[in-house]
């Protein structure tokens, strides 16, 4: 359904308020001991996530080596892995503590800010549909490309003493657990050689060779269920379209043609713009064979988005698929040794929906970072902290994309109820805000926010059941 294939779009980023809160910051509290600091601590996986756990752990003074199956991503010509994405108030907090405002500020000069949100139906009428609470910091939009860059140039000025290695282009097969080492394969594919660990980070994203290598070893603890979502979805960076606002995120539709644009506002007026269909009904623009081709079919379903250029239709046609997808899991460590954990994606994936997982993945860095500072830097107890704090946080998040609640009468009652709220709201009455105002603009936790939701989630427990028995187990 072309719908459904919009919903990620049109729920991907909506940013933004403050209350009080579970969110860390990265924190000024006593280093760990000196045993601990000579740990081998492995982070696999250079996303944001490993890199906001990189600058964690090395600011408390321990050694880091990243592993990452990509090159670089300083340089990187621009493709489909520099999606934008919107960092709101949580990643803000965490990523600007009191000695470490400068993380958040590198981060800042490279995306660009802001708090309009339209959503335009045909080409006359558009709608702002975001909230804006008072006090509220606006969205910052970022390629993940950018974002990547700026977490690790910040870190390597920042670490001047070789406590950071960075391994770029070496994917992780396997963790040996036994022998507390990671496997590792060269970008050919072909070479073998292996790192070893005293701690293991597992921020690998959806498809974690470390979660796989956890639930191998304890299949009746580390429970998973992945489910890599369908529908299509190619990334065009192109300049911004001079009939659109700017500084604002657009999304439309075409019923007719099949597709949806959703249009995040770059640097230097730029864009980059996520197309996206259903896989049950691949509209033309999937079959089109050329660059003319693919600028005249979206040309004329948005006329608004005009000619795209045509060196980004041929990127566009020469792209590979983005995937993205769901992660349940049930743990967040090795249950009892206290060396493996893992976070982000590689833990808890919504697959871009409710636009929170880069955010969430920053909060569980800063969660772990916490727990070291409160258990004196003992990492195995740490890891078992973490784990059970921020499981309820991912199930959460989890629980709240089962919003809104099947059939015609419950999500027509849902929409009712989220409509008043945003009214009352507004109106400084003491009432919940929408749930993607709580979760975008503040810092109420994810457990408390599913916990007002009780009520609708209760109304998906069925088809919940229905869904998970169907889910893809893999190993991938
Ligand atoms: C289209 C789209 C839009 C999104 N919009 C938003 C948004 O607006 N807001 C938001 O907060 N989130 C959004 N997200 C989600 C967000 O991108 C992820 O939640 C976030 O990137 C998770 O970070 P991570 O570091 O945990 O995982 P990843 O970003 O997946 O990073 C994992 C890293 O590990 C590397 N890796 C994987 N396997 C191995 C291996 N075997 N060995 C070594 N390295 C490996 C990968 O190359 C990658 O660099 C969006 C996602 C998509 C797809």
């Amino acid at each position: 359904m072309l719908e459904s294939s919009l919903v990620v779009p049109f729920v991907i980023l909506t940013s933004l308020t403050i209350y009080h809160a579970d969110v860390r910051a990265f924190s000024t509290s006593p280093s760990p001991a000196s045993s601990s600091l000579r740990s081998r601590i492995v982070i696999a996986g250079g996303g944001p996530c490993g890199l906001a756990l990189a600058h964690f752990l090395v600011r408390r003074g321990f050694n880091i080596t990243v592993i990452e199956s990509r090159g670089d991503p300083r340089g990187e010509p621009l493709g489909p892995r520099q999606y934008s994405l919107g960092l709101n108030i949580r990643a803000r907090t965490t990523l600007s503590g009191p000695n470490n405002g400068s993380v958040w500020d590198a981060i800042k000069d490279q995306g660009v800010e802001s708090d309009r949100f339209f959503v335009h139906l045909g080409t006359r009428i558009k709608l702002n549909i975001r909230q804006k609470r008072s006090g509220a910091p606006p969205s910052l939009l970022i390629s993940r490309g950018l974002l990547c860059s700026a977490l690790l140039d910040t870190l390597q000025k920042f670490v001047a003493d070789g406590r950071l290695k960075l391994m770029f282009a070496k994917r992780i097969d396997k963790v040996d657990l036994a022998n507390r080492r990671v496997i590792l394969r060269g970008s050919d594919g072909e070479e073998h050689s292996t790192v070893p660990y005293d701690f293991l980070a597992g921020c690998d994203g959806v498809r974690s060779a470390v979660r796989a290598s956890l639930v191998e070893a304890w299949p009746q603890h580390m429970k998973e269920d992945v489910e890599i979502l369908g529908g299509e979805g190619r990334v065009m960076h192109v300049p911004w379209p001079a009939a659109l606002e700017p500084s604002a995120i657009h999304a439309m539709a075409s019923f007719s043609a099949g597709f949806g644009l959703f249009i995040i506002p770059g640097p230097h007026n730029t864009c980059c713009t996520l197309v996206s269909w259903s896989e049950e009904r691949p509209p033309a623009l999937a079959n089109a064979t050329s660059p003319q081709e693919v600028q005249r079919i979206i040309a004329d379903a948005f006329p608004q988005f005009g000619k795209a250029p045509l060196s980004a239709c041929e990127q566009f046609l020469n792209q590979e698929r983005l995937i993205s997808g769901i992660v349940r899991c049930d743990s967040y460590w090795d249950n009892g040794e206290g060396r493996v954990i893992i976070m982000g994606d590689a833990a808890h994936s919504t697959g871009g929906r409710l636009g929170q997982g880069a955010n969430s993945a920053f909060s569980d860095a800063a969660a772990f970072d916490q727990a070291v500072s409160q258990c004196d830097g003992n990492l195995r107890k740490a890891a078992e902290l973490y784990s059970e704090r921020q499981t309820k946080e991912g199930r959460a998040l989890l629980d709240l994309l089962l919003l809104p609640p099947p059939g015609l009468l419950n999500g027509f009652m849902y929409g009712l109820e989220q409509l008043g709220r945003g009214v009352l709201s507004s109106l400084a009455l003491p009432v919940d805000p929408p749930l993607q105002t709580l979760l975008s603009q503040t810092l109420v936790p994810f457990s408390e926010i599913r916990r007002r939701n009780a009520f609708w989630i209760a109304k998906q427990r069925p088809k919940q059941k229905k869904q998970r028995t169907g889910l893809l187990r893999t190993n991938a």
